[in-house]
Parts: structure tokens; sequence; C-alpha cells
């Protein structure tokens, strides 16, 4: 994708503090971090987001966040860890180019997320929102 900043900073066109990287993938600093550390892992080749990415690529992704996040630990001493994804606008995603966010959090400065939740008014509304999730899973 010629007009995608991510592809862009993969290919080594627009420069990143790079963390770690393999064929597969790149790791880098976010440049406008949530914590001191964030870092993003994202895929070489482009996918819009990680429901379009395929299974294996996906699954690496995920790994090198794992790794990441174990080396925020050792080498930042973050005591925590959030690793996500957004996909859609409706989900915040503002770069259309498959990536994970994985950032530290330090009980010195932790970052708190409004997840806003809400509890479901009866049982019989997850037990039908399940239903036709299994069957969609089937
Ligand atoms: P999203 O909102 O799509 O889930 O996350 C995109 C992330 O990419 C944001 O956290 C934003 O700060 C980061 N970002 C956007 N442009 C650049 C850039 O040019 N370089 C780096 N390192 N991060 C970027
Ligand atoms: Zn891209």
């Amino acid at each position: 994708m010629t007009d995608c900043i991510f592809c862009k900073i993969a290919a080594g066109e627009i420069p990143s503090t790079r963390v770690y990287e393999d064929d597969l993938c790149v790791a880098f600093l976010d440049i406008s971090p949530i914590t001191p550390g964030h870092a993003l892992v994202i895929p070489r080749a482009h996918h819009s987001g990680v429901t379009s990415t395929p299974d294996d690529l996906a699954a690496h992704l995920l790994n090198v966040a794992q790794r990441v996040a174990r080396a925020q630990k050792t080498a930042l001493g973050a005591e925590g860890v959030n690793i996500f994804t957004n996909e859609g606008q409706i989900a915040g995603q503002s770069v259309f180019h498959t990536h994970f966010h994985v950032i530290p959090q330090y009980a010195s400065a932790p970052h708190r997320w409004n997840f806003d939740s809400t509890p479901y008014p009866s049982p019989d509304v997850p037990a039908a929102l399940a239903a036709r999730l299994s069957a969609a899973l089937a």
C-alpha cells in the first residue's frame, strides 16, 4: 500500500525506533505513547486489520507481542502489560495496517482504562448472544 504509514515504517522509508524485527514483522515504539515503552507490532505485509490477517501471521504477531511484553517487564521494570488491537474506526483504529499495542504498566504511574462496562439485564441476553456466536464458530 503506497499511502500506508506502517508499510513505509516496515520498509524503512519512514524512521521508527525499532526494538525487534524478523522476516515477518517489525516492533517499534509508538510515537505518542500511553506509557513509556509503548510498542507496536506490525506485519511487514499490508493487512488492514486483525480479522483479515492470515491466521499464522496473526499468531506470530501475538507471539512477538508476548516477547516484547516480557522485555518490558525485565528491561523496563513494568509490573504489568496491556496487549490489544483495534479494528475499525468505531473501535478506535486510526492506522489501517494491522498492529498490536503492547503497553507496559508501571505501579508508579499506571494508566487507568475506562472500559465503561454494563452488566447484562437478564441471563437470557448473554445466552442468546452465545448461541449466535457458537453457531457462527461451529
Ligand atoms: P490505532 O489507533 O490505529 O489503534 O493506533 C495507531 C497508533 O499508531 C497510535 O498509538 C499512534 O500514536 C501510532 N502512530 C501513528 N503514526 C505513527 C508514526 O508515524 N510512528 C509511530 N512510531 N507511531 C505512530
Ligand atoms: Zn500498510
